[in-house]
Order: structure tokens, then C-alpha cells, then sequence
């Protein structure tokens, strides 16, 4: 049979592995971390949990295809439920918004809210759902380089109906039209930074994300997110998938232009193809420092990062469920701090997770695991040490406005990450949580293919390259590879 080298253990290199496992390779993982997951991490601190990485999943079922792919039932290995609140969202002024994932329970509690006319959510919802159902196929499903994706009947259909795709509108533009309340431009602006851009930059195309969240759900595993890293690694390792962990590799070997195995200190890897999972940035300052560099691609810029604090909470607060959003007083000007200044705003959006709430023994009884996490720029060398200073403050601030309280007296463990750390850890250029941003109308075309245009058996797949950052997307990009592997 054929093998396989697959550089890091990230979401995309476990799922690349299962599914070249299930085509007869023999797959080996080389992993830099001791661990795997490589964002998809979990830490542990005096009895709480925390997830380190993502908190929000949706589309469990390309987890789940992972499983019926090698024959297994997913059910008895991956357990997750339906979220019936997808984020309790908290302004300034007292207002409070639960999202509940039935659409027309959401767009009640607007109306209640807000004065909103139901209509105007409900329409915007149909919107994403058609935006998703145009382009979902085209450019998450399929390579963007093959001639294929642009000629088949579904890209026809497209074509035609361009002007309702969002392309020539921004998504804070297209929002602004659609709804009357400034509330509820600012909750359907805040999915851009789902994939870290910047609603007044990007597309409205983006519009397709809420569609995940209201039409196809939310869900949390039930053992915390983490449990998606450790039942993709314990099945491939069922499948025969090997893994080294503690070797970084160097260098991808290449012979007439074929790669041919990989180096990592004094050892040498060979395979007939080699998958590379690492950021695609710094695998070309790295791994790939001898051939071709892609160089229009590596200059486009990078998605926002974060700042997350994982604070062990000794005290329980009812009014807040497993998301929960304390949003800015301005938008805008967040944004501009973010993606203009590159810079963190003095009145940060706080995004707070709370596993204990659906998990219990994420926490002490009567305690509370808050995974803390305001959006930041990418990681340019800011005085990140002075920054985090001062947003920690401002965080604090806000959260004791908001809930009434004084939560610096409930801290009983803190933890942090933050840009430097995020680049450190996974090697992700600049600290950006999703490869490269969104923000232009084009970004679609400036990702890495998930091959190589000039060295054979070398290909792609993760966050930094087609389709795009975000478990679903990573774990699309492992399947292009996979069937472009053969
Ligand atoms: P990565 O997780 O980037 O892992 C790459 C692996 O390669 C690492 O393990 C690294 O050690 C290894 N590696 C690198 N270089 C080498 C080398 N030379 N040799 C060997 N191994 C190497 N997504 C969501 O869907 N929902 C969310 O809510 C969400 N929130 C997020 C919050 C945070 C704080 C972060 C950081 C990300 C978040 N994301 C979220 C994004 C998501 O985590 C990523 O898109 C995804 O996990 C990236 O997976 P990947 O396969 O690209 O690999």
C-alpha cells in the first residue's frame, strides 16, 4: 500500500489521517506538541476544566462522518447535543437577549426586546440559508483550483444569482439595511469574528454564518470540546495510524520537484505523499524555506487573535448560560482598534464560556469555569504585556457593571493565552486564530490550494488554507485532500 507523512496532529491532520487510513494508506502523524489537537487543547487547574481553543461547534456531522467512514457508530463514540440557547447576549443599558436556535422563538424574543418586527429576522435567517445553499457546495466542499468546481450546473446556477450573494456589499452595510434596531445590527455583525474579520470590511456573504448557528444548530459535545480532538485520535490510532509526538519536523525532503519524505532533527520520514497541517505561513519560512514561495499569498493579511483568560469562578451566577456575550457600547470603533489601529479597544466585547453549565464537573459544586475572551489585532509586536494589563482591567470593569458584582473576589485560578502564546503553541502566523481573514471580497481565492502548484505528492489541509479556519472548514479541507490524494 501507499503511506502517508502528515505534519501536525491540528483538527485537519487527525481527520486527513482517518480518512487516507480508510483509503489503505499507511499514515504516520509527526506532532511538535507532546499532545494532539494542536488549538483543540484542554488544560486543568484545582479542580476545573477548560477547553483552550474553540468553544463553539457546529456541523457535528462531518465529525460524525469521520466515524461511519471506518464503520463505527458515531453515537457510541462522540456524544454531543443540540444547544437550545445559542448566546445570551448583555448590553450596558440592562438589555438582554436570549438567541434561542428555534428561529421563530429568536425572533420573538427580539420583537419583546427590541420592538423589532419579526419579519425582519426571520427573512434575514432565509437569506443566510440561500446564501449557504449557493456557495456552500462551490467553495467549502470543492477545490477552488480545479476547472470542475466552476463548470458544473450548481456554479451555473450561481452566476445568476450573483447580486443576492452579498458580494458587493459589506456585512455591517447589508445588516444595516435589514433591520431597524442598532442592537440587532451589532448581535448579526458579530458573526464576522467568527472566522476573525471585520464586519465593515467583509463581504455580506458572511451572512451565511448565522444559518449555522439558527437553521443547523449549535451543539456541545458532551464532554467538552476537547473530547473532538481525543475520539478522532483514538480512532485513528484504531485504524493503525501512527503518531510521534515531541518531533518537530525541520524540512520537506524534494527530488525533481516531488517531495519525497520530510526531516525532523537527525531522522528522516519517508512517504509517497506528505500532508502538511502546520500554519501555511510559517511552513514556508520554515519546512519550505528552500522551494517557491507563494508570495502574494503569504502576504495576505491575517485574521484577528485573542486574549483569554481561564478563571476559575467560586461562585455560581444563574443569568449566564454556556455563551454569553457583553458587547461593547461601540462597535465600530472596536474594530477600528482591532483592524486599523492594531490595537485593543478601552470597552472590549467580552465573550465569556461557561462549560460547567452543561458539563458539571467542569467546576467545583457551586463554581464556575469562565473561559474569558475578548477579540485582539494579530500579534505585529505590540507591548502585549502592558495591553493585556489593561484589558484585563477593562474587563473586570465591564463584567461588575454588567452583573453587578465584583468578580475579581471570585477568581480562584487564572490562567491566560494570548497572541504570543497561540504563535508559540501552534505555530499559527501572528497568533491569527483563522489563517488569513475574510475581510476582502477575494480572500476565497488568496488561500493556499490544498496541493502544491509546483511540488508533486505534497499537499494542504487546517485552518491557514482552502477552505478557510474553524473546526467545519478544517475538517473539509482534510476531505478535498484526501480525495485529491486518490
Ligand atoms: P492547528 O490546531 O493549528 O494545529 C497545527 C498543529 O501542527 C499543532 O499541533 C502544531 O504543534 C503542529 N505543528 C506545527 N508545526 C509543526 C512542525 N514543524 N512539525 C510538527 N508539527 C508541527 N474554531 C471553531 O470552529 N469554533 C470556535 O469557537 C473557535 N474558537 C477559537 C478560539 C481560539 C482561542 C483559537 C486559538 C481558535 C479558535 N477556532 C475556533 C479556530 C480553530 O481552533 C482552528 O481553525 C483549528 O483548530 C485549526 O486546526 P488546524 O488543523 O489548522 O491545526
Amino acid at each position: 500500500g501507499k503511506s502517508a507523512v502528515i505534519i501536525g496532529s491540528g483538527i485537519a491532520g487527525l481527520a486527513t489521517a482517518i480518512r487516507l487510513a480508510n483509503k489503505g494508506y499507511q499514515v504516520k502523524v509527526l506532532e511538535a506538541n507532546s499532545y494532539p489537537g494542536g488549538k483543540l487543547g484542554k488544560m486543568s487547574c484545582k479542580g476545573y476544566r477548560f477547553d483552550t481553543g474553540p468553544s463553539l461547534f457546529t456541523l457535528p456531522q462531518l465529525v460524525d462522518e469521520l466515524f461511519i467512514l471506518s464503520g463505527r457508530n458515531p453515537q457510541s463514540h462522540f456524544e454531543y447535543s443540540r444547544l437550545a440557547v445559542n448566546c445570551h447576549y448583555f448590553w450596558e443599558d440592562g438589555t438582554r437577549i436570549k438567541a434561542y436556535s428555534d428561529p421563530g422563538r429568536f425572533a420573538r424574543e427580539v420583537h419583546d426586546k427590541l420592538g423589532e418586527p419579526e419579519d425582519n429576522i426571520l427573512t434575514a435567517l432565509r437569506n443566510s440559508a440561500f446564501i449557504y445553499k449557493r456557495l456552500s457546495p462551490l467553495f467549502m466542499h470543492r477545490s477552488l483550483h480545479q476547472w470542475q468546481t466552476w463548470t458544473n450546473a450548481h456554479a451555473l446556477k450561481s452566476y445568476f444569482q450573483i447580486g443576492k450573494l452579498g458580494i458587493f456589499d459589506t456585512m455591517n452595510g447589508a445588516n444595516k439595511k435589514r433591520f431597524g434596531h442598532p442592537k440587532l445590527v451589532q448581535l448579526f455583525n458579530r458573526y464576522a469574528t467568527y472566522n476573525g474579520s471585520d464586519p465593515y470590511q467583509t463581504p455580506a456573504t458572511l451572512n451565511i454564518i448565522p444559518h449555522l448557528e439558527y437553521n443547523m444548530g449549535a451543539y456541545f459535545p458532551k464532554k467538552g470540546m476537547h473530547d473532538i480532538t481525543l475520539s478522532l485520535f483514538e480512532l485513528a490510532k484504531s485504524l493503525g495510524v501512527s503518531f510521534n509526538f515531541g518531533v518537530k519536523v525541520d524540512r520537506v525532503i524534494v527530488n525533481n520537484r516531488k517531495a519525497t519524505g520530510v526531516m525532523a532533527g537527525l531522522n528522516s520520514y519517508e512517504a509517497d505523499i506528505i500532508v502538511n497541517n502546520m500554519d501555511m505561513v510559517n511552513a514556508y519560512k520554515t519546512i519550505l524555506k528552500d522551494q517557491k514561495q507563494p508570495t502574494t499569498l503569504l502576504k495576505q493579511p491575517k485574521s484577528s487573535s485573542a486574549l483569554i483568560f481561564y478563571w476559575g469562578i467560586s461562585k455560581k451566577f444563574a443569568e449566564l448560560d454556556l455563551h454569553n456575550i457583553f458587547f461593547s457600547n461601540d462597535y465600530e470603533e472596536e474594530f477600528r482598534y482591532i483592524f486599523h489601529e492594531g490595537s485593543v479597544y478601552s470597552d472590549p466585547t467580552i465573550y465569556v464560556n461557561i462549560t460547567s453549565v452543561y458539563k458539571e464537573d467542569d467546576a467545583p459544586p457551586g463554581c464556575m469555569n469562565w473561559f474569558t475572551m475578548i477579540n485582539v489585532p494579530n500579534n505585529t509586536g505590540q507591548d502585549w504585556d502592558l495591553l493585556i494589563k489593561e484589558a484585563r482591567k477593562a474587563i473586570i470593569a465591564k463584567i461588575n457593571r454588567i452583573l453587578e458584582t465584583d468578580i475579581e473576589q471570585f477568581i480562584e485560578t487564572e490562567d491566560l493565552l494570548e497572541p504570543r502564546t497561540i504563535e508559540s503553541k501552534t505555530s499559527s502566523a501572528m497568533g491569527a486564530l483563522y489563517g488569513n481573514s475574510s475581510n476582502s471580497r477575494l480572500a476565497a481565492f488568496l488561500r493556499h490550494a490544498n496541493y502544491s502548484f509546483h511540488i508533486k505528492n505534497l499537499y494542504f489541509c487546517g485552518g491557514s488554507v482552502h477552505p478557510g479556519g474553524g473546526i467545519p472548514l478544517c475538517l473539509l479541507s482534510a476531505k478535498i485532500v484526501s480525495e485529491m490524494a486518490g
